[in-house]
């Protein structure tokens, strides 16, 4: 019975919604007319009440006739000798006297004490449901120069967590680049090393959410409440909170508590705490309390590393010009280099194709004109360097021997032409130059071009392979 009426929600209510109310869900027993649910936590029960009492009952009426009625059982904090689940019938479901009155008093929303929950006497925990994303752990984060000290401060953190001079723990960077995973992997690692510990994920914006409708439900003392029952409290891109001056000042106090009780905190932004704007100063010093730490674009290696990882995953071998090719196109984010890689298997298995290194550029090609179409200095470096069949290292390297400059010198005049890349940084991509140097190169390679015939034609080579047709 449940199974169906689990059906009819699902179609009715968002997935991600359904997943977190609803798949926690376990169906105890049938009793008659009245069907008895298991919910993990008392604030899981409330939340149900409030926002989905409608829907229930039009399934329950449904399944079970005009006299269905829903009874909720709730499960007690793991720890608590002899925790027996109470229970509560549904308060929409009508005066009739429960039949084994159960353990506890039944609660029924509208009453006072109901209204804050959590301080129900040996309710000291709940059972959260701590919206950690399983795949996002540490064993699938790469590690790199690009993440090193916000990945090790994570993992500090996990293993004692509260504990640390990190507190709270804020990591930030651009999109894509791993805020969310490493936020979550540190989270799993708690969970691992502390079973016991309440650790909640959540987004800046669903809190925001949850207390616009705290708010408008009266129910804002028990928002803050349950916020401030956390043992570790993740939340993902405090950005969403500039201007939002309500939300910060509840999150003010959530932070305030949960800091002088020893709990951790991680948050996630898209910028450095100074560049973010439309956060209230005393937020913002407290944000910076602990370490920020941020997460940089990956390097070529990491990229390649994290293609690899990603292709051992899902059981599927690339040849290694093929994973090259990927990670040397794709320089702006790992989101990107999944999707690419996606497509790309995705791709081969349609057609029934084997990934070859032309089906790659072809997809690559597709896939770059949809976000930036731009080649990365690692690439243009590699295809001039093959060009003129010198090594990479020699390239980067200070020589000033006169083949290698002018190989330089080029690659610089297409890393300018081709990349958004600043003068300063393919100046410290080539040999730690500095942009005067690159702007002179720049030019030197346009005058070449107009007055020496072969250095022309080497130009209309390199463009060619160079460029993504
Ligand atoms: P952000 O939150 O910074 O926008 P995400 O954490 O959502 O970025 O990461 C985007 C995608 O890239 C995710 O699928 C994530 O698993 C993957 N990813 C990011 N960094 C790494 C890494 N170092 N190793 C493996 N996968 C990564
Ligand atoms: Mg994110």
């Amino acid at each position: 019975k449940w199974e169906a009426c689990l059906k009819v929600i699902k179609d009715n209510i968002p997935l991600q919604a359904f997943k977190t109310w609803f798949s926690p869900i376990v169906p105890v027993k049938l009793d008659g007319d009245v069907l008895n649910i298991q919910v993990p936590s008392h604030f899981f029960y409330e939340w149900l009440e409030e926002h989905y009492v409608g829907l229930l009952k039009k399934v329950i009426k449904k399944e079970l006739g005009p006299d269905g009625r829903l009874e909720y059982s709730i499960v007690m904090e793991r720890n608590t000798p002899n925790s027996t689940p109470y229970t509560v019938k549904m308060p929409t479901s009508g005066n009739s006297s429960l039949k084994n009155k159960p353990v506890s008093v039944p609660l029924m929303v509208g009453e006072d004490h109901i209204r804050n929950p959590f301080v129900i006497p040996g309710l000291k925990k709940i059972d959260v449901n701590s919206n950690l994303n399983p795949s996002y752990s540490f064993e699938n984060f790469v590690e790199g120069d690009c993440n090193r000290l916000a990945r090790s401060a994570g993992y500090a953190v996990a293993k004692n967590p509260g504990g640390t001079a990190f507190n709270p723990l804020l990591i930030y960077g651009g999109v894509g680049l791993g805020k969310t995973h490493l936020a979550n992997a540190i989270g799993i690692e708690i969970k691992n090393n502390f079973p016991n510990k309440t650790v909640l994920y959540v987004s800046s914006e669903k809190f925001v959410h949850q207390f616009i409708d705290a708010i408008g439900n009266n129910t804002s003392n028990d928002f803050v409440h349950f916020y401030q029952m956390m043992d570790v409290l993740i939340i993902d891109d405090v950005q969403f909170f500039s201007g939002k001056e309500k939300s910060q000042d509840v999150f003010f106090h959530i932070f305030n508590h949960l800091h002088q009780n020893g709990k951790q905190i991680i948050l996630t932004a898209d910028k450095a705490p100074v560049d973010i704007h439309g956060i209230e100063q005393r937020l913002l010093s407290r944000m910076k309390w602990g370490l920020s730490a941020d997460l940089q674009a990956p390097e070529l290696e990491t990229r390649i590393a994290i293609l690899e990882k990603k292709m051992y995953g899902n059981g599927i071998e690339l040849s290694r010009e093929v994973v090259e090719y990927l990670a040397y196109s794709i320089n702006s984010n790992v989101r990107e280099i999944e999707g690419a890689l996606n497509s790309l298997i995705a791709q081969a298995s349609l057609n029934k194709k084997a990934i070859t290194l032309d089906l790659a550029k072809q997809m690559i090609d597709k896939f770059v004109k949809n976000t930036a179409k731009e080649v990365s200095i690692e690439y243009i470096q590699k295809v001039v360097c093959d060009y003129f069949d010198i090594e990479i290292e020699i390239l980067k390297s200070k020589t000033r021997k006169r083949e290698i400059v002018q190989a330089r010198q080029i690659a610089m005049f297409f890393s300018k032409k081709m990349t958004k890349s600043s003068l300063a940084n393919i100046g410290a991509h080539c040999g730690g130059k500095d942009h005067a140097t690159v702007l002179h190169a720049c030019r030197t390679v346009t005058n070449l071009s107009e007055t020496d015939k072969r250095f022309k034609s080497y130009l209309t080579d390199l463009e060619k392979k160079l460029a993504i047709q």
